[in-house]
């Protein structure tokens, strides 16, 4: 009989036309720990599942023939299982143990370390197939913990896929589950245009979704990857290349000025050192954006401490100069209040001193205007204040608001807001922008996040990219060192005492818990616990998460900065850019959890002045992959060769934890593929230029215009 489950899908499936919709939930017979796991990875609908694809495939060709054997490989052989039987170690651990007899007669030993279920009730003699390595053990043949399968079925027999697994959901589960519901990839969209599929003799979505999963061939799964990752960047560039043509074609600089070099060197006088080469050249090409006759659309990318904030005010003086208003938005209280500060100083400065008289001889200059209004606005400030800060906005009587996302309610009205500053830019959302894009005004977006070039012209292609590549002189590189055995934690702690005995500060991060997190991390309680109570009991610890209120973070930061305390145990979520002066020690918990780019940024907020700075990584026993990476840690020491790196051994989904980074997640694509990155770029220019409106491409249409752009 039909089952209710069963109906529905068919029922939704013929009537819409919409099977790949259909929530797991009805779609599949499976228990809940495993809808919820799969609901943690993204996956809740016939197509997301469909869309998780394998990270790779392996062959399954059964041998029964003992001279066919690899020894030190995965082998699936078959034969008649023998004399199975439980046994215990001398540490009272049970194992399994059987003989395998091949078609030739040979003899295999398997063992099990983990009884598999099926074998409480095999018969003896049984026909199996087990899939495991092989190797010669003092003289015999053994395969060590196989999978034990009684048919040729999806596992065996066959090239299969495998996939990313997190308990419970394994590659077994999904082998089955997906097989079950391939026929449907029917529904499929077809999104990319008929001359791409003939150009590089692709297979249709569909084609591809079903050999991505059960491929018939290595160049079939090889081909239907290379098909899926083309769409994949394809259908971005499209997004993002149409956006920018489309803005290119409808808005005109509302907010022109004029490139200015002698206000700009008397404004650059005011500033207690020089500017770096990088930050001169960034400085200059956001000037002249100004000039051009659309509005300007710019990344500033820079590591952490490579002085953006300083070409931001710059940027800003010159359109206050032009008449405008500036606004710089940053993602949270502290970093607003942080930059306010600084502002208010750099505005006071550039105010009240008006360029040389020798250099004005001819030459007319238009100065800044005697009082530069700064004002703050962010979730705390009073509803007084709130209203007062919104009724002079509009009348044209505040020159820079900085703030928070706080700033962006409908009924803040600019009088005429020139420029837009998004420091952090990833953590500001489509809606968010959205309100800003309404002023038309200029918006120049800085970001710390190192992202390589390839990709930063991929997912940022409809803005144009800025890198200050050069941190200010004198900085000294933070010497970085990974701490993995219990002695040289001894030695670490020995170390950090030191250095608070010569009055510095420690930031110790730890990874981020949550309760389906089966992966040992030490939580930041924990962790304050054993600091404050065993290892400095006589040093001042204090901590902080992301649970705390607004308030209370300000609050225990500024308490820091003011060194009122000597250790800040906090989960990774402290604050990016907030300068700690004296902290010269940065320890990280678990640092094998973390992505490379963002453990850089970590280390980013020490080592801000001139004293040597440390920072330790701390990892319990990193595997081949790890270890690699963080030794590219303590031998490199800019963000973008390491985010390049990380790039190569990861790939794309764990360097950022996407979403959360505001990146695009990408499922097969290949971000280091230069030739697929130029191809699709001049495919999607070449289908834009014909057809701006994608009317000739309604699925790709539709697909382009559901998705976020990044920026
Ligand atoms: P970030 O790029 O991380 O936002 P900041 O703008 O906060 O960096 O700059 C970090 C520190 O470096 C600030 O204290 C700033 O005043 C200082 N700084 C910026 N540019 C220079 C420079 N060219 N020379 C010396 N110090 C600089
Ligand atoms: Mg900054």
């Amino acid at each position: 009989m039909l089952s209710f489950g069963k109906f529905f899908l068919s029922f939704f499936a013929k009537i819409f036309a919409m099977s790949l919709k259909i929530p797991l939930k009805t779609a599949l017979r499976t228990t809940s720990a495993h809808l919820k796991k799969l609901s943690q990875m993204g996956i809740t609908t016939i197509q997301d599942l469909l869309e998780y694809f394998p990270r790779n495939i392996e062959s399954t060709e059964i041998t029964s023939q003992f001279l066919s054997i690899q020894l030190g490989v995965k082998n699936t052989i078959s034969g008649k299982l023998c004399d199975f039987r439980v046994e215990k170690t001398p540490r009272g651990k049970k194992i399994g143990k059987a003989v395998l007899i091949l078609d030739d007669g040979a003899e295999i030993e398997a063992v099990w370390f983990q009884i598999p279920y099926m074998l409480k009730n095999i018969k003896d003699e049984a026909r199996v197939y087990l899939v495991g390595k092989i190797s010669r053990d003092f003289g015999k043949i053994q395969i060590s913990n196989p999978e034990v399968h009684l048919h040729r079925d999806v596992h065996v027999g066959r090239l299969r896929a495998i996939y990313s697994e997190s308990p419970p959901i394994t590659s077994k589960w999904l082998r089955e589950k997906i097989a079950g519901l391939l026929p449907l990839a029917k529904d499929f969209a077809e999104i990319l245009p008929a001359e791409i599929l003939a150009e590089y003799n692709f297979p249709r979505k569909f084609e591809a979704i079903r050999s991505i999963h059960a491929p018939k061939s290595v160049e079939d799964w090889n081909l239907a990857k290379k098909r899926l990752s083309f769409e994949e960047i394809f259908e971005i560039q499209v997004r993002v290349l149409r956006e920018k043509l489309i803005r290119n074609q409808t808005s005109r600089n509302k907010y022109p000025a004029k490139l200015d070099p002698e206000a700009v060197k008397a404004d650059l006088k005011t500033l207690p050192f020089e500017l770096t080469l990088a930050q001169k050249k960034v400085l200059f090409q956001i000037l002249k954006d100004f000039e051009k006759d659309r509005p300007a659309h710019r990344l500033v990318q820079g590591d952490v401490g490579s002085g953006k904030t300083v070409v931001a005010f710059l940027a800003a003086a010159a359109q206050i100069r032009a008449g405008n208003q500036v606004v710089i938005l940053a993602p949270t209280a502290i970093l607003a209040q942080q930059h306010f500060k600084k502002a208010v100083e750099f505005f006071a400065g550039i105010s009240s001193s008006p360029p040389d008289k020798g250099e004005l001889e001819g030459v007319s200059v238009k100065q800044n205007p005697a009082e530069i209004r700064v004002e703050l606005l962010i979730g705390a400030t009073t509803a007084k204040n709130k209203k007062l800060i919104k009724r002079d906005l509009a009348d044209g009587q505040i020159q820079v608001l900085i703030g928070t996302h706080a700033v962006l309610t409908e009924d803040t009205i600019f009088k005429n807001l020139g420029l837009a500053i998004i420091d952090e830019q990833h953590r500001f959302g489509v809606a968010q922008r959205a309100i800003l894009a309404k002023n038309n005004s200029h918006v120049v977006a800085m970001t710390a996040t190192p992202i390589p070039r390839t990709l930063a012209l991929t997912i940022y292609g409809n803005q144009d990219l800025s890198v200050i590549d050069e941190l200010p002189p004198g900085r000294k590189q933070v010497i970085t060192k990974i701490v993995a055995t219990p002695k040289e934690k001894n030695l670490l702690h020995l170390f950090i005492r030191d250095q608070i005995e010569k009055s510095r500060q420690i930031f110790w991060v730890c990874p981020l818990v949550d309760e389906s997190d089966k992966i040992e991390a030490k939580s930041v309680l924990q962790e304050y616990e054993k600091i404050s109570r065993e290892i400095f009991p006589d040093k001042r610890v204090e901590f902080l998460h992301g649970k705390l209120k607004p308030r209370e973070k300000t609050a225990i930061m500024e308490r820091f900065k003011n060194k009122e305390f000597d250790i800040l145990v906090s989960t990774s979520v402290i604050e990016v850019g907030v300068d700690i002066p004296d902290a010269t020690v940065m320890v990280i918990e678990n640092a094998e959890r973390f992505g490379l780019a963002q453990l850089h940024q970590f280390r980013g907020r020490i080592g801000r002045n001139d004293m040597q700075s440390y920072c330790f990584l701390i990892c319990g026993k990193p595997d081949d992959k790890n270890k690699t990476r963080l030794k590219a840690l303590e031998q490199y020491h800019q963000g973008q060769k390491l985010a390049e790196i990380d790039l190569q051994l990861r790939g794309m989904g764990e360097i950022y934890g996407t979403k959360q980074a505001g990146m695009p997640d990408f499922k097969v694509a290949d971000l280091s593929d230069l030739q697929m990155l130029q191809d699709t770029r001049h495919w999607a220019l070449k289908i834009l230029k014909e057809d701006i409106n994608l009317a000739k491409y309604p699925a790709l249409k539709k697909k382009v215009e559901s998705g976020e752009v990044y920026f």
